[in-house]
């Protein structure tokens, strides 16, 4: 960009000439290099009067030559800057000659537009200014691409809200501000509830629209300057700062949002409701840094999930040491099954009325290297959030179809191993050749040896995958089992709809079989019922020849709990079997 350096040089050479000649020429000349240029130019004398400019300036602010001849450059003004804007300006070319920069000027129609100017004078031999020249292109193009650049970068372009990125410099910001002032923040962080289940039920389109909403709705509840930002799926952050009122204000916002959100969602012909889990943490009381404020809110969410959603709560220390224990216990998982950590257990399922056993429930055991032999109810729940429940799962069923393989093979051709199975693995896993029927798939023993243990939650959220997953495994002639029957929903109507083969009364009913007249008759009832439906009824958690006795007289198919046998290691399993000799 020498041009405007060019045009200065060229108005230099004719300082010998007459005065009117020499405008000429130079005009003549500046038209000659200008004419065709898309740069607007302008020269004016040293009393800074318009003495001409090129076709690209008449093309870019509607000016002829005619009409600004002889005048003053100011008729561009836009009035967008203040004078001590042009102060500056006239101070840096009365001492260089020249200065750049963005200018807002008017054109003849009143539009305002950015242009990128360059002011450079020729000045006459004793050192005084002959000439200005103004070289100026429009930039409001190029200033429309970074806009769009910058709101595609920092906005979600869904909701028109912040996207993580500027929430992370929002809260940045605000965490200086805050500390300046020595003031309050709270961040909150928020996920809809059932949102996942609203897209896959309604379509993803129905999905957006609920979204869109239900950020105008956070917006509805704070004030417009806090942030509202939108992290990505159903995941939404609000900062509050300063905050007033401390936890006073946070109660009255995270209230109103719960309230608000609870509100149903019109999505063209459809309702739809949802409600939001919240986490709130407070600057300095709970953290004063950025990355620990994050974590801090999202575990606080993850307590109001785990409560039992539609709430808030507030982080606190102990949500931190139970984090810490999940995340080590989630990294110690990845190397148990590499480290062969783990085993199974097998525990006998008796039929009542003989006292024999065909059947076995595997239960999975950690060995673990410190802190030694880890109960399921204390990983598999980590397992299941993190995923890794599959791959686990899927050993767990390898494991003991092969061992089923080699007992039936070996002692009991009609042996039957139940397993366990969590919904994440159903809704996770991938395809249905993917999934244990796979595995399988080089076994020799028919697939009605295998049972596999379900819980009703499962069939009461039935996505489509689950049904069809279920479905499989019942065409391949495997049998499906309820599991802790009776502390969920306990509807019969899924039993029927799901075609299960055995129904597992939870122990919690079994424990208080002699002494509640209660529990004994809810377990005949759930004893007669399954039986109306063609369904096999297990009792759980039998501890007693008191408990066994009450459910054989209740008309119970078999028994599984510590009276018959405590769950054990194949080998003792096999001796409890009395299969250990023949071997
Ligand atoms: P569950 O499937 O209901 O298994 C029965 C649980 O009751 C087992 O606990 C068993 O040891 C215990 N139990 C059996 N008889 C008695 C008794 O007479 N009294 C008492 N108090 N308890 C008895 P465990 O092995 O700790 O397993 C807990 C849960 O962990 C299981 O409940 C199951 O939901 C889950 N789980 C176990 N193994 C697996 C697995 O391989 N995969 C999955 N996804 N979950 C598993
Ligand atoms: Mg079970
Ligand atoms: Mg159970």
């Amino acid at each position: 960009r020498r041009l405007d350096h060019a045009i200065v040089g060229l108005l230099g050479v004719y300082d010998d000439v007459t005065e009117t000649r020499r405008a000429q020429e130079e005009m003549l000349l500046a038209s000659m290099v200008y004419e065709s240029s898309s740069e607007a130019m302008m020269v004016t004398d040293a009393d800074g009067n318009i003495i001409t400019i090129n076709p690209a300036f008449t093309k870019m602010t509607g000016y002829a030559l005619e009409e600004v001849v002889g005048k003053s450059p100011r008729v561009l003004r836009s009035g967008q800057h203040d004078q001590a804007f042009y102060e500056a300006m006239w101070h840096s070319i009365n001492s260089t000659g020249g200065w750049q920069g963005e200018v807002l000027d008017k054109r003849k129609n009143g539009d305002i537009y950015p242009k990128w100017l360059t002011i450079n004078t020729a000045f006459n031999p004793d050192g005084t200014p002959h000439r200005r020249v103004a070289l100026f292109s429009d930039i409001s193009e190029q200033k429309k691409s970074e806009k769009l650049i910058w709101r595609q970068a920092n906005l979600d372009t869904l909701t028109g809200l912040p996207n993580r990125r500027m929430f992370h410099a929002n809260l940045a910001q605000e965490i200086r501000k805050a500390h300046r002032g020595n003031q309050q923040l709270a961040l909150l962080y928020i996920d809809l509830d059932q949102f996942k289940e609203i897209n896959d039920a309604l379509g993803h389109d129905k999905g957006d629209l609920l979204l869109v909403e239900a950020a105008r709705r956070l917006k509805s509840c704070v004030r417009d300057s806090d942030t509202v930002a939108r992290l990505g799926g159903d995941e939404f952050t609000i900062i509050l700062s300063p905050l007033e009122g401390g936890t006073r204000g946070t109660d009255r916002i995270a209230q109103a949002i719960l309230k608000r959100m609870t509100a149903p969602f019109t999505l063209g012909e459809e309702m739809a409701y949802v409600s939001a889990s919240i986490g709130v943490t407070l600057y300095p009381d709970d953290a004063t840094q950025l990355e620990p404020l994050l974590k801090n809110a999202d575990q606080a969410m993850y307590a109001s999930k785990k409560q039992g959603r539609n709430r808030y709560s507030y982080f606190t220390k102990a949500m931190d040491e139970a984090a810490h224990a999940r995340l080590r216990t989630n990294q110690d998982l990845r190397v148990a099954l590499a480290e062969n950590q783990f085993w199974i257990a097998y525990q006998p399922i008796v039929t009542l009325a003989s006292g024999r056993t065909h059947k076995a429930e595997a239960l999975i055991r950690w060995q673990h290297p410190t802190r030694g032999l880890v109960g399921p109810n204390e990983f598999i729940p980590i397992a299941e959030e993190t995923g890794i429940i599959i791959d686990i799962g899927n050993w767990v069923f390898q494991e003991a179809a092969t061992q089923l393989e080699r007992w039936r093979n070996a002692h009991a051709p009609d042996f039957q191993i139940s397993v366990n199975k969590s919904p994440a693995q159903f809704l996770n896993s991938g395809t249905v050749t993917q999934d244990w029927l796979h595995l399988m798939r080089d076994m020799s023993f028919p697939r009605a040896g295998i049972v596999i243990e379900i819980t009703e939650g499962l069939l009461l959220h039935a996505a489509p995958i689950v049904a069809e997953k279920l479905m499989k495994f019942r065409d391949e002639g495997m049998d499906i089992a309820i599991d802790d029957f009776g502390t969920g929903y306990s509807s019969l109507a899924y039993l029927t709809k799901f075609d299960i083969d055995y129904l597992k009364i939870d122990q919690a009913f079994v424990r208080n079989l002699a002494h509640s007249g209660k529990d004994r008759a809810l377990c005949e009832a759930i004893i007669v019922m399954a039986h109306k439906l063609g369904i096999k009824v297990i009792a759980e958690g039998v501890e007693t020849a008191e408990q066994r006795d009450l459910l054989l007289a209740s008309g119970c198919d078999y028994g599984q709990g510590y009276f018959f046998s405590r769950p054990i290691a194949a080998a003792d399993f096999e001796h409890f079997m009395g299969w250990a000799d023949k071997a």
